[in-house]
């Protein structure tokens, strides 16, 4: 087992691998940017070290500055967390010719799986089920005509090294096809530093369906359940819970199944996540891998009792899976909602700022993963989101009194947050009957006002 961790990342996922590492006995490191110098989670890890001015390009995603550190504090893995570098390939390659294990898959499963279109590729050529669209990345935007033309719209147009719900444009027609295969592609090389795009059918209105893997070095790949992920804005998740309310057992095995025959084809190893669109007959489509770990990623561990970060580490030491398929059971249910520092009433502009009082809920059956506390400056640099909340029960009827519950607790003060929207979210009727889909939010619920 490794004996130190460095830790490529910031606030709650990082605090949440420094945790982690605690409960295995491993010393944790964690680098840091100018801007989150003080930072709460830095003084719980063993060690920090200073990597950087506050733009990401000049730290949280400078490899060399990052390996400098490794080197000094001596570490033998490096944790990337989820954003930044952690589905970088040519990152997991540095480390791994540096000998310092990557917490990671191997370069090669991250390029074949991290870059959608070719993981579109992999999943054709196994035969898990995917919408109807290009095989190869679309050159020119006549191309994309003649896709959406045999296929019919509405189209999405797709970075293929996109995420985080950018490099995405849908088109219910020519016009805006060939708008958004040109807004698409400048997005993509702008954000991605890579400009190839490719076209899918637009389905409208699915739910978001995601497959939680962990494999081992052994050959040893187990499912975790599924975390529904409907709920979003502008394609970024809002509200995770597992089960999804669509789910049956057979259903959740055909998608385990599906998900962990594609991983095993390219050779995957430690956490990831298959997503997936479910239509309204319970039809699935593969989406995109993301090979890393997730966000919400605890709503699996609540309903599984798994430690996914602990077995992602062990799968990376080499050591077997701590649990079985069989051992993998889905009891009870888990809500998790993104606390983020915007002002959902003025187009969810970030705010940050110091938080000048809080109180955070507790008490039977709630989770808070967070870094932050009273005194602390959000940082303006990097994302919105400040915490997870969660929360478990015996039923999905429970499970969102007991949200609503530990919101009406809740108190952020000093900055405005996503808490009032996530209480009108536990009161909207069409999520207590579990009735929602991607576009609801936008659709239906702001709509609403
Ligand atoms: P990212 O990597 O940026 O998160 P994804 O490929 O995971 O992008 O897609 C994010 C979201 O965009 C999905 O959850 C879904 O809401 C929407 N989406 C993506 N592809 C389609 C599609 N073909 N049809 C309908 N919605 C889609």
């Amino acid at each position: 087992m490794f004996s130190k961790i460095l830790i490529a990342n910031r606030g709650e996922i990082a605090l949440r691998i420094v945790r982690a590492c605690r409960e295995m006995g491993i010393k944790s490191v964690c680098v840091y940017s100018e801007a989150d110098r003080g930072g709460p989670w830095l003084e719980i890890a063993d060690e920090a070290y200073c990597i950087g001015p506050p733009p990401s390009a000049k730290s949280y995603l400078d490899i060399s500055r990052i390996m400098a550190a490794a080197e000094i504090a001596d570490v033998d893995a490096i944790h990337p967390g989820y954003g930044f570098l952690s589905e970088n390939a040519h990152f997991a390659e540095v480390c791994q010719s540096s000998g310092i294990a990557f917490i990671g898959p191997s370069p090669e499963a991250i390029r074949l799986l991290g870059n959608k279109a070719s993981a579109r590729a992999l999943a054709t050529k196994v035969g898990v089920p995917l919408l109807p669209g290009t095989k190869d990345l679309v050159e020119n935007e006549n191309d994309a005509i003649g896709i959406a033309n045999e296929i019919g719209y509405p189209v999405i147009v797709k970075a293929a090294a996109g995420g985080g719900g950018r490099g995405m444009r849908v088109a219910h027609n020519e016009i805006a096809l060939v708008n958004g295969f040109l807004q698409a592609k400048s997005e993509a090389a702008i954000a991605f530093k890579d400009d190839g795009v490719y076209v899918e059918k637009y389905l409208e209105r699915p739910r978001h369906v995601e497959i939680q893997l962990i494999a081992d070095q052994h050959g040893s790949i187990v499912y975790c359940g599924e975390r529904d992920c409907s709920l979003q804005r502008r394609h970024q998740k809002l509200v995770e819970e597992a089960p999804s309310p669509i789910m049956t057992p057979e259903l959740r095995r055909k998608m385990g199944e599906t998900a962990s025959m594609l991983a095993k084809a390219a050779g995957y190893t430690t956490a990831g996540t298959a997503e997936f669109l479910v239509d309204k007959k319970g039809n699935f489509y593969f989406m995109e891998v993301n090979t890393r770990i997730q966000v919400e990623h605890p709503v699996s561990e609540l309903v599984t009792r798994t430690d996914l970060i602990r077995a992602q580490i062990m799968a990376a030491a080499g050591e077997k899976l701590p649990f079985t398929q069989a051992d993998v059971e889905v009891r009870g249910h888990a809500i998790e909602v993104r606390i983020n520092a915007e002002d959902v009433d003025n187009n969810f502009r970030p705010c940050p700022g110091k938080i000048t009082d809080l109180f955070i809920p507790g008490g039977p059956g709630v989770r808070w993963d967070s870094h932050i506390k009273v005194g602390y400056t959000i940082p303006p640099n990097y994302d919105s989101m400040i915490g997870k909340l969660l929360v478990f029960a015996d039923t999905r009827e429970r499970a969102i009194a007991r949200m609503r519950r530990a919101l009406s607790e809740f108190k952020i003060e000093g900055v405005k947050t996503t808490i009032p929207l996530h209480m009108k979210i536990m009161h909207d009727a069409n999520f207590n009957k579990g009735d929602v889909d991607t576009g609801y939010i936008e659709n239906v619920l702001l709509a609403k006002g």
